[in-house]
């Protein structure tokens, strides 16, 4: 079984690139030179000086010795909450920020729905002195005013999309029109391993370094380079994707994601996609959604606003239908929960989705001796004010 890309760009049954017609030119563009550009050595040279100068990589590879001696076993973070920003989302920015420079682009668009992947591309777009056009719906613009402010400080304009339920696929929508408008100076950068083909292949191999580097660090640590599991959160599924990379063949290292249940699978308010979703089409690729009986994409739910997306990318649908990854939901509850234990613990306050990825271990058990690395995707100072609300700290 092979659980990368194939030449297609499909994984498995999953993938594709569903586009209209008047977009093919500029996806083509990108199909046809987003691994001969990354393979250049200058573009590798200019990625990794700025993973390492300006983002804060390598990201420290921690064992958390309070968490693991509480459930058990050995447990290692990998510490993408210290990248700049404060999350792994700038990984796939800068990547692509540099792409769009070797493809001759001078303007920049994105959606975004909670605000975080427009911040990490107005951040790279300031970086690089590029025009920026952030498509955000109009409720979520309401609902997201802290992120909102960040990229206007960094120099982005923000557009509010005023469709259907004015949130994130409706920016999407707008996004993607404004691209079909301006095929030939612009660059779309999609945030998480969504999107046609080759977008999801593209942000995941951005995002690799993650486990590149837990190989090294996990060599250095424990004299071996694999571990016993790989464990993610999962909203389109960007920082899932660089922790199983360079683990997907290798059966020994299990790979678990962590959906978000919300109030509850069945609770009619979740993002539970694994579990609840059916074959469909969303932005541009063939995956699992959540959608009605004709074909509707439902509205997802979760506390976490990275978390609440309605589908996943192909490569973790695939990974859920060949059995190779193993997936779990958590409810909003014991995500909270998990949260305020690490920073009891550890002296560590996590972003809510990687939170959900922290509570599997009240249910899922592991042996005394097995290596468990979790990735930690963010920290928590976006989500201070829903933790408040929640814990009534103020
Ligand atoms: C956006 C975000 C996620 C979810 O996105 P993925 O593409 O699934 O990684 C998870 N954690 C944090 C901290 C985020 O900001």
């Amino acid at each position: 079984m092979n659980y990368n890309v194939n030449e297609k760009g499909y994984y498995g049954d999953f993938g594709g690139a569903y586009i209209p017609e008047m977009l093919y030119p500029n996806v083509e563009e990108l199909r046809q030179n987003y691994i001969k550009v990354m393979q250049e050595p200058d573009f590798q040279e200019e990625f990794k000086a700025l993973l390492k100068e300006y983002v804060g990589r390598p990201t420290p590879l921690y064992y958390a010795k309070r968490f693991s001696e509480k459930y058990g076993t050995n447990v290692y973070l990998k510490r993408e909450d210290l990248c700049h920003t404060g999350a792994h989302k700038v990984n796939n920015t800068i990547g692509q920020i540099l792409m769009a420079k070797r493809l001759g682009k001078n303007r920049i668009i994105a959606e975004t729905g909670a605000g975080q992947h427009g911040v990490a591309t107005a951040t790279v777009c300031a970086l690089m002195g590029l025009e920026c056009i952030v498509y955000m719906g109009a409720i979520d613009i309401k609902r997201q005013a802290p992120n909102v402010a960040r990229m206007k400080m960094l120099g982005a304009t923000v557009v509010p999309a005023e469709s259907g339920s004015k949130t994130l696929k409706d920016a999407t929508n707008e996004a993607i029109r404004d691209w079909i408008n301006n095929p030939t100076d612009t660059h779309y950068i999609i945030g998480s391993v969504v999107g046609p083909h080759p977008y999801p292949d593209m942000v995941a191999r951005f995002q690799s370094v993650i486990s590149e580097e837990v190989k090294k660090q996990l060599l250095e640590k424990e004299g071996k380079e694999n571990p016993d599991y790989v464990v993610a959160c999962v909203g389109g599924g960007s920082n899932a994707a660089g922790i199983y990379y360079h683990y997907l063949d290798t059966p020994e290292v299990g790979i678990i994601a962590v959906e978000a249940a919300g109030k509850g699978i069945h609770s009619g308010e979740s993002a539970a996609t694994s579990a609840l979703g059916k074959e469909g089409i969303i932005h541009g690729s063939k995956t699992l959604l959540m959608q009605t009986d004709d074909g509707q994409i439902t509205e997802p739910y979760s506390i976490s606003a990275g978390l609440d997306y309605p589908g996943v990318g192909p490569m973790h649908a695939h990974l859920f239908r060949s059995g190779r990854g193993e997936f779990i939901s958590i409810t909003d509850a014991d995500a909270m929960q998990a949260g305020l234990e690490l920073c009891k613990l550890e002296g560590i306050i996590p972003a809510i989705e990687s939170s959900h990825a922290l509570a599997i271990f009240e249910e899922r058990k592991f042996k005394k001796e097995d290596i468990v690395v979790v990735n930690l995707s963010g920290r928590g100072d976006k989500d201070l004010s829903t933790f408040i609300d929640y814990f009534k700290l103020a």
